[in-house]
């Protein structure tokens, strides 16, 4: 089970798609104070471990993310650390300032790792730039966003200056892969959210509270309707205890009595179906992850592989101690 700190409220779709310039020029103002704030944690992250190659850092539903690699792995512990960097980033007031480029100076830049740095970094080559850099189109401008030191391929847009930043807080690490490819490089994933000022901030987190103290899941568990076994059973599967099982009755019992009085008849359907009609249904795309994550048939598998051979070795024993004790 993955800590509970580690996890976003809403996660977003594994692969962050490339945005065109016409979705870009969309981004709302709160979505271009996210997004210029994950480039200000990128300017954090680099002075504190200048080695980091960073991906694909856009704005999400709730706040941003940027993905990177690094030879340090990023824990919450060292967002108090992070966030210190990026209130002097903030405090310095820096330009977001945006620089057009010719695809071989952008590809010059990558190779001496200045992308998506502080400094050239010989020897550390910013890989995901010049990957992102291939996915531009011909006669697509190529453009820089400078703030400070740190020099980051990029479309835009953002605020004007790093001072623009309201209010922002770290959330939480997790792991991705680069382009949400399984094969591909895998990636640490830092979350935050930004806002326009504290108030926003802090209502947002206060929602959160809110939003969990009066989470069903934990208040059915606390009143003892259900249990929830996410290791033997699954998420979003409970278990109706006694107390439980008779409101689910008495709601069957009323829904029955209402149908039958509109002049309804009933009919049953499987539990269980391809996974082309929860797709037609629509649950799939939005509940993949809180609702139907896939079982580890594999995992279980491997286990019961192991136990077998130990089975198969311990019955090994047995027959050739038996053996050696009846002949002597
Ligand atoms: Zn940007």
């Amino acid at each position: 089970m993955p800590d509970e700190n580690q996890q976003q409220p809403t996660p977003p779709a594994p692969n962050a798609e490339r945005k065109t310039l016409d979705d870009r020029a969309k981004m709302t103002e709160l979505e271009r104070v996210r997004h210029s704030c994950a480039h200000v944690m990128a300017t954090a992250i680099l002075r504190l471990w200048p080695d980091a190659q960073f991906a694909y850092g856009p704005p999400v539903e709730n706040g941003f993310y940027y993905d990177l690699e690094c030879s340090h792995r990023i824990s919450p512990e060292d967002f108090p650390k992070i966030e210190e960097e990026m209130k002097k980033e903030i405090k310095a007031n820096n330009t977001f300032e945006k620089i057009v480029v010719p695809r071989e100076q952008a590809l010059k830049d990558s190779e001496s790792g200045r992308l998506g740095g502080l400094t050239e970094r010989p020897g550390n080559v910013s890989k995901f730039k010049i990957d992102l850099l291939k996915q531009i189109p011909e006669g697509e401008p190529i453009s820089y966003y400078k703030n400070g030191d740190f020099v980051d391929l990029c479309a835009g847009p953002h605020v004007m200056r790093t001072g623009n930043i309201g209010a922002f807080k770290l959330t939480s690490v997790a792991a991705a892969y680069y382009k949400g490819d399984e094969k591909g490089p895998q990636l640490q994933r830092i979350y935050g959210t930004a806002f326009k000022n504290k108030t926003a901030l802090d209502e947002y987190f206060k929602m959160l509270e809110e939003a969990k103290r009066r989470d069903h899941r934990k208040i059915g568990a606390e009143m003892g309707l259900f249990a929830i076994d996410t290791e033997f059973v699954g998420p979003g599967m409970p278990l109706w205890l006694p107390k439980g099982t008779v409101l689910v009755e008495e709601l069957e019992k009323l829904a029955k009595e209402t149908e039958f009085a509109a002049g309804y008849v009933r009919v049953r359907t499987p539990h269980l179906a391809r996974e082309k009609m929860y797709k037609t249904s629509g649950h799939l795309p939005y509940y993949a992850e809180s609702m139907f994550p896939k079982m580890e048939m594999d995992e279980h598998r491997a286990d019961r592989q192991k136990i077998e051979q130990r089975i198969a070795e311990l019955e090994k024993q047995l027959a050739d101690h038996t053996k050696k004790k009846s002949g002597g």
